[in-house]
């Protein structure tokens, strides 16, 4: 059975969707919209021999050999351009995800929807999009296990219209923000009170860099805001 987490992020994809799925594992998402959706195609991308192979297990045993492709090489560079038109990068940290993105921009130009599950740092997601022409389209905050996993989708924008996201909605979601959830609140509450830790020790440490400090106690203040 799928996790709520996978099935939440296969649940941007549009039906017949042509997709990747970088850093598939056990390439269960593409397995699992492609059983559902017989007009969708996936490529799953592994960086990793173990998964890779995990992944070319996992389509054989559904019989989907035909419709995904599992492809062994690192982030965007498994994809010709203009192959897929939605990606999808989840479960890892939002700085790799950004990278993948960063280093594969040429081969994303038919791209017009990005999905991205950060577990960590979502914000750097958040910044690639605005900077790179995708707006954020919709956003999710799910707990599962004890775990608050975020989703960020970016649709491709011509750029004109869209407005600027100020520092504030880029680290909480200029969605999530205006919509708080339960899983928001336990969230933010959390990295409230881990912030403030690091705060805390920070000034005991007396190795004060002044700039950073006042960054972590303007978004605080922030989380502070949001918590209310
Ligand atoms: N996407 C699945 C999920 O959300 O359940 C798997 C997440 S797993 C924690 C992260 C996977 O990404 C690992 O299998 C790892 O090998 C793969 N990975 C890490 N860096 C990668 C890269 N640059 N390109 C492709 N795959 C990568």
């Amino acid at each position: 059975k799928l996790s709520k987490r996978l099935k939440q992020t296969a649940s941007f994809l549009p039906k017949g969707s042509k997709f990747a799925d970088i850093g598939s594992d056990h390439a269960y998402l593409p397995c699992y919209v492609c059983l559902e959706d017989k007009q969708a195609k996936a490529i799953a991308g592994e960086i990793n021999e173990g998964p890779f192979q995990s992944a070319t297990q996992t389509v054989r045993g559904h019989g989907l050999e035909e419709v995904i492709d599992v492809r062994l090489g690192d982030g965007l560079e498994v994809l010709t351009a203009g192959e897929v038109t939605q990606v999808v990068i989840a479960g890892m940290g939002g700085s790799l995800i950004r990278s993948i993105l960063q280093k594969g921009k040429d081969k994303i130009e038919s791209v017009d929807r990005i999905i991205a599950q950060p577990n960590v740092d979502a914000r750097d997601v958040r910044e690639w999009f605005v900077h790179n022409n995708f707006m954020i389209s919709e956003e999710n905050i799910i707990e599962e296990n004890g775990h608050i996993y975020e989703i960020v989708v970016g649709d491709r924008h011509s750029g004109a219209v869209y407005p600027e996201l100020s520092e504030k909605q880029l680290l909480f979601g200029p969605i999530l923000l205006v919509n708080k959830t339960k899983a928001f609140y336990t969230k933010w509450a959390e990295e409230y009170e881990k912030l403030k830790r690091v705060i805390d020790q920070m000034r005991l440490a007396k190795l004060l860099d002044k700039e950073k400090l006042n960054r972590f106690e303007r978004e605080l203040q922030w989380m502070e805001e949001v918590l209310q």
